[in-house]
């Protein structure tokens, strides 16, 4: 998709601090992070959000999951942390890329979820 951010961030060409890559995945730090480790992790091929996923696609949402277990023993996160999805409109979702957000680093509220 030539007009999406996530798109451009893959390709190289929008800037990202990279943690992770590898076939189907590319995972980067969030821009404007709520956690002292936040992390975006996103399939390679543009879908557009968890209501996208298809039995065409859906194993590159175990490739996102595989990729999130990796990144979150990187990154020490061995106490625990959260991973969200927004969808749509009412779910927050401002970038139409499925992507999976890794929170982390610090006690989380019990509340959401
Ligand atoms: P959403 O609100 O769609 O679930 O999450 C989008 C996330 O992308 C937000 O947490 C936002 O801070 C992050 N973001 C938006 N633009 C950029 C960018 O250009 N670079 C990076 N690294 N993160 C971004
Ligand atoms: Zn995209």
């Amino acid at each position: 998709m030539s007009d999406c951010l996530f798109c451009k961030i893959i390709a190289g060409e929008i800037p990202s601090t990279k943690v992770y890559e590898d076939e189907t995945v590319y995972a980067f730090r969030d821009i404007d992070p709520q956690t002292p480790v936040h992390v975006l992790v996103v399939p390679k091929t543009h879908i557009e959000s968890a209501s996208a996923v298809t039995e065409e696609n859906k194993n590159l949402v175990a490739d996102c999951f595989a990729a999130i277990a990796k990144i979150a023993k990187a990154e020490g996160l061995d106490n625990g942390y959260r991973v969200v999805t927004n969808v749509g409109e009412d779910g927050g979702q401002t970038v139409r890329h499925l992507h999976f957000h890794i929170l982390g680093g610090v006690k989380l509220s019990p509340k959401i979820v």
